[in-house]
């Protein structure tokens, strides 16, 4: 909508489920977007609880809600409420944007694709034909692998603290990817060797956001030109990112992966792509304004 006017009864409503749901930038960065563009509408927080999420999908048929995002704990179980699951979804196993064409609810995942083009703008970095150790085993994991088996990455790493979720993981994907390598290991993974064949680091557990350390990451061990990715984006630099700053890698948190999957929502939700750099300046204002409140 354009800067300064109304709301009006002709405004289309967008917003994200999630429980909780206050956390979320996505506001920020939608409605940042919908002004810059003047398109009439706004995105405005849904906060469902578990129990209430069949009821809500429901509500968004009803009150011709256009599109929604869907954050933690909703990723998966809302997809046998949708009435379609595009193929990014299915591979995914989870559904992080919600389309309405007129009553016909379309889930998709655009959080993988969102790695992809973070790795690519923020890290220079292609995962085709490269050994990659992506650490987690939980939603962001299997999002990430997903994209990353697609993009062509030679072999995927999956390290975690309860090993039986990462082969679970690896074994959903093995069979449709054969020419990715798959390989499981623990924290205590410190072979040399291993390590020095890896040209990329993903954390996709939730440790950092209170300056946790990742069990198993043996940085010191991988070659000059390998890169660190941290999904997580608060603090903007984690240990893990300290780590690989003092070792003189390559690194970067998951801010662009924030705004890149955004993005991927707003052009299917308007059929445009939003208006450039505007999804990151509001986010940057944003923690500004958080820094200095
Ligand atoms: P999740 O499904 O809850 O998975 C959490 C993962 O973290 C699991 O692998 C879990 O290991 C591991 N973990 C948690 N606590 C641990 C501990 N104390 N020690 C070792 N491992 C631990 O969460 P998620 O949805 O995948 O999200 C993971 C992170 O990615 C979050 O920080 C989220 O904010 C971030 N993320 C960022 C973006 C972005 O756009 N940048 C997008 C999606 C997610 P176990 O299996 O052993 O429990």
């Amino acid at each position: 909508m354009k800067p300064g006017s109304a709301v009006t009864g002709a405004t289309r409503v967008f917003g994200i489920i999630g429980w909780p749901v206050s956390h979320s930038l996505s506001p920020v960065m939608q409605n940042a977007a919908f002004r810059a563009a003047e398109i009439d509408a706004v995105y405005v927080p849904f906060p469902v609880e578990p129990d209430q999420l069949e009821t809500s999908v429901a509500g968004l048929r009803a009150m011709k809600i256009c599109g929604i995002n869907v954050t933690i704990p909703h990723k998966s179980t809302i997809m046998p409420l949708l009435d379609e699951l595009h193929e990014s979804a299915n591979s995914a196993g989870a559904v992080n944007v919600v389309v309405n064409l007129d009553g016909k609810l379309v889930g998709y995942n655009t959080d993988g694709d969102g790695l992809i083009a973070s790795l690519k703008n923020d890290l220079e970095f292609d995962p085709a034909g490269h050994n990659i150790v992506l650490a987690g085993a939980g939603g962001a994991a299997r999002g990430a692998l997903s994209a990353l088996c697609r993009a062509g990455a030679a072999s995927i790493t999956v390290l975690n603290r309860t090993i039986s979720k990462a082969e679970k993981l690896v074994v959903d994907f093995a069979s449709d990817y054969p020419d990715t390598k798959f390989n499981v290991i623990g924290e205590d993974m410190s072979d040399r060797a291993f390590w020095s064949r890896q040209r990329l680091v993903i954390n996709a557990t939730s440790l950092g956001m209170k300056g946790e350390k990742i069990n198993g990451l043996a940085l010191a061990s991988l070659p000059g030109d390998a890169k660190v990715y941290d999904m997580v984006y608060s603090p903007p630099e984690t240990a893990l990112l300290l780590n690989a700053k003092s070792l003189g890698l390559h690194s970067v948190n998951g801010l662009g992966m924030l705004v890149a999957q955004g993005e991927l929502a707003y052009r299917l939700w308007t059929g445009a792509a939003s208006p450039p750099n505007i999804m990151h300046d509001a986010l940057k204002r944003y923690f500004i304004a958080l820094d200095s409140a």
